[in-house]
């Protein structure tokens, strides 16, 4: 897979680590970042993830073979109407965005048809932000997956596929709606489920003494579950916004879970209380034993 000029409109975590990994693979020539922040677009140049820098779209596709879009869901309807005014008809569109029906759907409303715009997920990550916090091996071995529309070229397909696996993604293909189903279960949930218990001990510890303050005394459980909550705020509100229907199912799920461990606390019933943690750890252990190698 070689890439004459590609472009990443978003040189954050994602975009700058995808920019990494293809440099670092010797697939790609010339690599044009586009964002905002002036301060993070020299950093990105400092640290030769791109080689040069706009904030104009249009400016920066007009020429490109390849455009990645890793901006946060909030602007992909501003940044899909910029690069459709001066996409070249060659060129392939790949984007790293965490909902897969709302790219879809702003994708289809901007493009003049879907065929060469193949949206994927990389399944991978941190807490931290910008092009600082990127690194070639973010994708190394994590699932990459591919919602392409059904009116999409099938070449197209294959380049785009060709391109996250030379980050060193393993790429699965999958429709829009099942994977925000199933990436609300799995992703989007946990994350509001660590917002939600920092914010209940958050407001504890406002109406507490120092010395009563839970926070002193949160310790690695704490920690493991609420690692996430430190995650961009702004990027996960577009994450939630753009997947709700799907994201109500889950609080809903959950929420059911909540009661029932409450009935059982209510009711004095241990052997409830036993049967629903038993059930999580061996579902929990089996999922590790199973899938924990390329965590
Ligand atoms: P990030 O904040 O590190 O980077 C986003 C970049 O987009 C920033 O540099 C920002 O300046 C730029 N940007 C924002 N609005 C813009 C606009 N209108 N025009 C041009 N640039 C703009 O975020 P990230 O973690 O790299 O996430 C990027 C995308 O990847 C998001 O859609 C996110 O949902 C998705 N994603 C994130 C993760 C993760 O764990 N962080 C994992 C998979 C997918």
């Amino acid at each position: 897979m070689k890439i004459n000029h590609l472009v990443v409109i978003g040189v954050g975590l994602i975009g700058g680590s995808v920019a990494r990994a293809l440099r670092h693979a010797g697939c790609v020539e010339r690599i044009t970042g586009v964002g905002r922040s002036r301060e993070n677009l020299d950093r990105a140049r400092e640290l030769g993830i791109i080689d040069h820098w706009t904030h104009d779209i249009a400016e920066a596709v007009h020429d490109a073979d390849l455009v990645l879009v890793a901006v946060p869901m909030g602007a992909y309807d501003r940044v899909f109407s910029e690069l459709a005014a001066s996409l070249p008809e060659s060129a392939l569109i790949t984007d790293a965005g965490s909902t897969k029906q709302h790219a879809i759907d702003v994708a289809k409303k901007h493009l003049p048809n879907l065929s060469r715009f193949v949206p994927a997920h990389p399944i991978a990550g941190t807490e931290q932000s910008g092009a600082e916090a990127s690194f070639a091996e973010l994708f190394e071995d994590r699932l990459c997956i591919l919602t392409p529309a059904d009116n999409c070229d099938e070449q197209a397909v294959a380049a785009v596929e060709a391109m996250w696996r030379a980050t060193e993604s393993r790429v699965i293909r999958m429709d829009a709606a099942s994977h925000d189903d199933l990436l609300a279960a799995v992703s989007h949930l946990p994350h509001l489920a660590a917002f939600a218990l920092v914010n209940a001990v958050r407001k504890q510890a406002d109406a507490s003494d120092e010395d009563h303050d839970p926070f002193r005394f949160a310790a690695g459980g704490f920690r493991d579950f609420t690692r996430i909550a430190s995650s961009s705020p702004e990027m996960w509100r577009d994450i939630a916004i753009s997947n709700a229907s799907a994201l109500v199912k889950e609080i809903d799920a959950l929420q059911a879970e909540l009661a029932d461990m409450r009935e059982a606390l209510t009711s004095d019933d241990g052997e409830k209380l036993l049967e629903a943690f038993r059930a999580a750890k061996t579902a929990r252990d089996a999922w590790l034993e199973k899938h924990g190698g390329s965590l």
